[in-house]
């Protein structure tokens, strides 16, 4: 047997090996580079998205757990400060190295884990690879500043790793997502304390492991498993955790921003998004089409920069929502392990509901509800949906205005520039915003007018780890990416040296 059918099979016969230790034991918090118990012995189930049948038991950390990780880094953190940029370069591009050696196993849990299909999750650990080696090059020049010369004095800056942070990552491609924190964090001289999101906590545990493996000293990245409200909290909480980085939704950012109040967390906020892709009549219609398809289609539409919202010319509108259908038609919804799937099951039965109560609402609201093929009889159980799309929408209705986050796109048609850009800015976020179009002055027009952190312009979401990435508005506050990341995890001095020249003031002279 061979071709897409018999790679299933062999993808299933893997992930089952993979899988089995987190079923025959419980997962528990690595703490100290050495895996714990929780404290109070209690642990919640994991299941995975494909059946919602339990892949094992996880600790459900507490204020306790949190602090003994907080303790660990916090005993880790000077010699880890001090330790040469070089070689923590070198460490780091070790975790990188054995990133890419457990890919397979990283990219088969995930998407068990997930539900994220396997042709994105066999790229995901590569692209965790590809942050560590990143971040671990810049290791080095980390700490340099600028010389900035007055008159009679000399002053110039460096920086210096904040201290203890901890990172609070969600469920979509929480690996990834989770080194593009945690490798500057390192690099920069940090200690980590991890929080891996409840609904997808197993890979987390790989990256500990990994990290152990390659050398980090004990006690430089610590996870602690649990539920948000519990662990999560403590985490944001505790007196010698000097910043938060988060990664989740914009309602969760506002709580952790109060939690963190009373300690002057510094804190860096990736939240959600509502982003609008805007087709001009007189775009290449064909790249569009794909770039809009995959933007809001691709990773189960569980994305935070996915183009949830198509704003489109109303002289093109029905030629393109008929490709757009046509397209949906034939998006192949099916176990995530299959490499032929393009869309798999979402996270959890409570995703599901979220997601299917809104496709109700849309008809409510009065939009026209296009979906994709019936789901086949395989995913009679699982959180599967059918893509779909919201025709003739407007953008008051909430299908427009809120954050879904599956497989659902909102079609708005518009009739000018600036209607377009008004519908664009006429909601609470800002992440990411496409513009597609072929005139020049009308595409730097709108990129630098929409309520956007990031846009791209012909193009469906490029990454380049250099840029700054993050949001305006209710969808973040803070940049990281490339130096971006290191302003975030450490202090810049200033340090002013005289010349001995000048005059110093006298009292009671
Ligand atoms: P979430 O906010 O529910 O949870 C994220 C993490 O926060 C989890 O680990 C959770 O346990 C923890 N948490 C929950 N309550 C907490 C509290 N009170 N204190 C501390 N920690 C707490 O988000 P989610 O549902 O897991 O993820 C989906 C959201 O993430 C979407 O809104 C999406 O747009 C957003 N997201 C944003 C980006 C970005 O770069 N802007 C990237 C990915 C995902």
């Amino acid at each position: 047997m061979s071709g897409p059918a018999a790679d299933f099979a062999t993808n299933r016969d893997k992930a089952r090996r993979h899988l089995a230790r987190f079923a025959e034991r419980p997962l528990a918090h690595f703490i100290g580079g050495r895996h714990q118990e929780p404290h109070s012995g209690r642990f919640f189930a994991n299941s995975s998205p494909i059946d919602n049948e339990t892949l094992g038991q996880v600790a459900a950390g507490d204020a306790a757990d949190i602090a003994a990780a907080a303790a660990a880094a916090k005993a880790a953190f000077p010699a880890w400060r001090d330790l040469p940029g070089a070689r923590r370069r070198d460490l780091l591009h070790r975790v990188a190295d054995l990133i890419e050696k457990r890919g397979e196993e990283i990219a088969l849990v995930e998407s068990v884990d997930t539900g994220q299909p396997i042709r994105f999750m066999s790229q995901a650990a590569a692209r965790a690879a590809e942050n560590f080696r990143f971040f671990a090059d810049r290791a080095v020049g980390a700490r340099d500043g600028l010389a900035l010369p007055a008159e009679q004095h000399l002053n110039y800056t460096l920086r210096q790793p904040i201290g203890p942070v901890g990172v609070i990552t969600p469920w979509n491609t929480p690996f990834m997502l989770s080194t593009w924190k945690i490798a500057p964090a390192l690099a920069a001289g940090c200690t980590v304390v991890h929080k891996p999101a409840e609904w997808s906590p197993l890979t987390a545990m790989l990256l500990a492991e990994t990290a152990r493996e390659a050398g980090l000293p004990d006690g430089v990245l610590n996870t602690v498993n649990g539920i948000g409200e519990e662990a999560g909290k403590a985490l944001t909480e505790h007196l010698d955790i000097k910043a938060i980085a988060f990664v989740g939704e914009s309602a969760t950012g506002g709580r952790i921003m109060a939690q963190g109040a009373p300690t002057l967390k510094r804190v860096h906020f990736e939240l959600g998004g509502k982003n609008p892709v805007i087709v001009f009549d007189d775009a290449d219609l064909d790249r569009a089409l794909d770039a809009v398809v995959f933007m809001i289609y691709s990773l189960n539409g569980e994305r935070c920069t996915s183009s949830s919202r198509l704003l489109v010319h109303r002289s093109i509108e029905g030629a393109f929502a008929e490709r757009l259908a046509q397209r949906l038609a034939r998006i192949r919804v099916g176990h995530p392990l299959a490499p032929e799937t393009e869309i798999g099951p979402l996270i959890h039965p409570r995703h599901r509901e979220k997601v299917l109560s809104y496709v109700q609402l849309a008809t409510k609201e009065g939009a026209r509800v296009v979906s994709g093929a019936p789901l086949n009889k395989d995913c009679a159980v699982g959180n599967y949906v059918q893509p779909v799309a919201f025709l003739g929408a407007r953008n008051d209705m909430r299908i427009a205005q809120e954050e879904i986050f599956g497989p659902c796109l909102t079609v708005i048609g518009f009739d000018t520039e600036a209607e377009a850009l008004a519908l664009a800015n006429d909601i609470a976020y800002g992440l990411t915003a496409y513009i597609w179009t072929r005139d020049v002055g009308r595409a730097h027009r709108m990129a630098r007018a929409v309520d956007a952190g990031m846009v791209w312009i012909n193009s469906e979401n490029n990454r380049h780890l250099p840029t700054p990435f993050g949001g305006m508005k209710a969808s973040g506050i803070g940049r990281d990416g490339g130096d971006y990341s290191f302003d975030f995890f450490m202090e810049t001095k200033n340090i002013c040296v005289a010349f001995d020249t000048h005059r110093v003031p006298k009292l009671g002279a």
